[in-house]
């Protein structure tokens, strides 16, 4: 059976502790929603995973018994020495304490080095300050995760997949590039423990094989540069031969425009 709310109050009332803000530590204590994540996930006997903030262990057990080789990352110091006892023993199961970040481009390299070569997928319910950058810079640098079935919140889940508009931004682009991505389900904020101010998501990512262009590194400056002015038009920010040369019409507004477009941009910018 997964964890309860009783036992996991339990785990961290036995070490004096109480879920930390600072951590985003908000629980999972609803078992549909956590067997909706591990459905998606797809996985097979032997699969690497990637876990960010396992927490008390909930899902990572879930994800053991799948059969997966879990590499879990986990900052917060008490809930590291609850998973050592719970799955020390385990062959299957190798903890890194620490940020999962070295920076807000960087994974740490003591998780890569854990994780090794092996194609992987990340299955994860995120802390909310490390969703962006480290969605961002697995999507972008790194090229052998295959899946990503994450937890976010419901407007950073709606960032990652926004194909236009107001949610769509450079995080959006950065995905865009590399991944097929939907929404798994929603979760109001009862799913969890303790109850965060707002709505989740899990949402699913595939990485695809090819990226839809050579220079990833020019097209996210390019996406940067218009973002950063997205109430001007496209002739205001890049000018008219530049938007002439890539074909876009340069009146659009830069959450109007679409991957493609802005890949066309940043070739014709040279
Ligand atoms: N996996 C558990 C669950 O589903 O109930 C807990 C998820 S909780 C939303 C986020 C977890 O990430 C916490 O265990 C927290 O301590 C951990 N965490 C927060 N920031 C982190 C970071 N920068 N690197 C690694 N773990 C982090």
């Amino acid at each position: 059976m997964p964890q309860s709310l009783t036992e996991i109050k339990a785990l961290l009332e036995a070490r004096g502790m109480r879920p930390r803000k600072r951590f985003g530590q908000n629980f999972l204590i609803d078992h549909n929603k956590m067997r909706m994540i591990l459905d998606a996930a797809e996985l097979g006997a032997g699969d690497a995973v990637l876990e960010v903030g396992p927490g008390t262990g909930a899902l990572t057990e879930w994800l053991l018994e799948a059969g997966a080789e879990v590499t879990a990352a986990e900052i917060d110091r008490d809930l590291a020495e609850i998973l050592r006892e719970r799955f020390g023993e385990r062959e299957s199961f190798a903890l890194v304490e620490g940020d999962v970040m070295a920076g807000k481009h960087a994974i740490a390299p003591a998780v890569l080095e854990a994780i090794g070569d092996r194609p992987f997928k990340l299955i994860a319910n995120l802390p909310y300050q490390v969703a962006s950058p480290l969605l961002a810079t697995l999507a972008l640098d790194h090229a052998n995760w295959t899946r990503a079935v994450v937890m976010v919140q419901r407007e950073v889940g709606d960032r990652l997949l926004a194909e236009s508009g107001k949610d769509f931004g450079p995080l959006s682009v950065a995905i865009g590039l590399m991944c097929e991505g939907k929404v798994v389900t929603h979760l109001p904020p009862g799913c969890f423990w303790p109850q965060p101010q707002v709505d989740s998501s899990v949402v699913l990512l595939k990485r695809r094989g090819e990226p839809v262009c050579d220079d990833l590194k020019r097209v996210m400056e390019m996406a940067q540069t218009l973002f950063q002015k997205r109430r001007k038009t496209v002739r205001a920010i890049v000018g008219t031969e530049v938007a002439s040369a890539a074909g876009v019409d340069e009146t659009l507004r830069p959450e109007r425009l679409t991957v493609k477009q802005i890949v066309g941009l940043a070739d014709a910018a040279g």
